[in-house]
């Protein structure tokens, strides 16, 4: 029998419980990405709705942002910006401040990786209060990106990030998601 695509991905993705710290169930995809089909399958799916689009480019938020968002880069033809915490990149940069659970932190891109009104997905493994994703979100509307979708593999929608982002006007689109958190 044919595996669904969710079948697929919750069986290729691990769940380390009290991993960073007590009480996370960290939702782990380095297993996904070393199962071939699971890999395919995610990224196939993740670029469908856009397949004969024009996309400009992928940013995809360090790092598991990088591995999906490369790949997904080179399947819709389209360039790829790098995210990254603060002090990582060498070129100009805009930064946006954004909070953790204790504190705040600091994300970046180059100033000139996107023009005004490039048609842009933004790309992460995991959505959980949304608090990287719409920081990520601000970056790219401080460019002028024009904004196409934000796409994550795994949804937490007990956290409400998708919610979040949401309500900012951003399209969500995630494959699976895990109750809780
Ligand atoms: P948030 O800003 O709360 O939406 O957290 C999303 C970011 O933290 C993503 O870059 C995820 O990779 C990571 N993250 C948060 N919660 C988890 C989790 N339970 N398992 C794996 N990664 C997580």
């Amino acid at each position: 029998m044919k595996s669904t695509l969710e079948d697929t991905l919750l069986a290729s993705i691990r769940t380390i419980p009290d991993y960073p710290k007590p009480g996370i169930l960290f939702r782990d995809i380095t297993t996904l990405l070393g199962d071939a089909r699971a890999f395919r399958r995610a990224i196939d799916e993740l670029v469908h709705p856009y397949a004969g689009m024009k996309m400009d480019k992928i940013a995809g938020i360090e790092a598991r942002g990088f591995i999906l968002g490369g790949a997904i880069a080179h399947q819709l033809s389209a360039g790829f910006v790098p995210i990254r915490k603060k002090g990582k990149l060498p070129h100009e940069t805009v930064r946006v401040a954004y909070s953790l659970e204790y504190g705040i932190d600091e994300m970046e891109m180059h100033k000139d990786a996107i023009e005004p009104g490039e048609k842009v997905i933004l790309v992460d493994d995991l959505i959980a209060t949304g608090g990287t994703a719409e920081a990520a979100v601000k970056l790219l509307s401080q460019m002028g990106a024009d904004l196409v979708a934000a796409c994550f593999v795994i949804d937490l929608p007990d956290l409400g990030g998708r919610r979040r982002l949401e309500e900012l006007g951003v399209t969500v689109r995630t494959l699976i998601a895990f109750e809780g958190h």
